[in-house]
């Protein structure tokens, strides 16, 4: 059992240094640490049973996921807590026999891409690719309706694919160590967090990103080359992602899903990494925002039923 008062000093000691090692806003965990300690009891649960107990930040970044939703019973938080487990790997008849209920897992980026490929802005179209620009960069790649999780059920990780020398060359940027122990992933750069430390790395602010938008849009040449190096490297990505799915349209969602710049500005930059005569699939705004990788969680467990 967790002893609020004791673990506090580790809690925040470990999670500063995991900020300042990744660059990673903590404040969900620190949140979820100080607020609800039955929501950290349930989850010490999934710890003890994971035994990674030792690796405390990464398990307190799925922690982050689940306390972003402020609720401790509910569908949702439920469906965090078990990707935190698949993460952890903690085999599903372990949790069904923990939850006493059939158990269906995903990750909350396929989720969301289930939920926009299914009555959401990909509605009717034959594949779709859900890429998430938030705090990371993660997605989902539906067919006709339902994902394809893949081997490992990691289909969608687009965040870990490697940026090429020869971009970090192009916009002079270091190669960034990525939290999942590989170097140079696009999310390092190209995600909510990688914008804001672009920005920084060009001798800007600590912003957020919607006042780096707001000051490229004010005419400010640092912002407006922050978005455009980042517009680039995200078009590779994405382009990436057609080489390897061509996918008939793709939904953005996160915070950086706000950004209207990239809806009109993506397709001619995706081109520029593409083969000539390509046609750049349409790139659309997310249908549900936030609320998308719960109904999407509801989609899975619902499409499991009706198999
Ligand atoms: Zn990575």
């Amino acid at each position: 059992m967790f002893e609020k008062r004791l673990l506090r000093p580790i809690v925040h000691w470990r999670l500063a240094r995991f900020e300042r090692r990744y660059r990673y806003d903590m404040s969900y965990a620190r949140e979820l640490f100080e607020l609800s300690p039955r929501a950290f009891l349930q989850f010490s649960k999934l710890f003890g049973l994971a035994a990674f107990a030792q690796d405390l930040p990464p398990a307190l970044l799925y922690a982050a996921k689940f306390a972003a939703t402020r609720h401790e019973d509910c569908g949702p938080c439920s469906q965090l807590m078990l990707d935190m487990a698949l993460q952890a790997g903690v085999p599903r008849p372990a949790l069904q026999a923990l939850l006493q209920r059939p158990v269906r897992i995903g990750n909350d980026c396929q989720c969301f891409a289930l939920s926009e490929a299914l009555g959401g802005a990909a509605d009717g179209f034959p594949s779709m690719f859900g890429a998430i620009l938030g705090t990371g960069a993660g997605g989902g790649f539906c067919v006709n309706g339902r994902l394809l999780a893949g081997y490992n059920g990691m289909a969608g990780e687009w965040g870990h694919l490697s940026l090429p020398a020869s971009l970090l060359a192009r916009h002079r940027l270091p190669l960034w160590d990525c939290p999942c122990g590989l170097q140079g992933c696009l999310e390092r750069y190209v995600s909510g967090s990688g914008l804001e430390a672009l920005y920084r790395h060009l001798g800007g602010a600590a912003l957020d990103t919607a006042q780096i938008a707001q000051r490229a849009a004010a005419g400010e040449g640092g912002a407006r080359l922050c978005l455009d190096i980042h517009l680039d490297l995200l078009a590779h990505g994405l382009a990436q992602l057609m080489l390897a799915l061509d996918p008939h349209a793709f939904v953005l969602g996160g915070g950086l899903s706000k950004l209207a710049h990239l809806y009109t500005e993506l397709p001619a930059a995706m081109a520029r990494h593409l083969f000539k005569g390509v046609r750049v699939p349409p790139i659309l705004p997310p249908h549900f925002g936030d609320a998308g990788g719960a109904r999407g969680a509801a989609l899975l467990a619902l499409q499991s039923q009706h198999r």
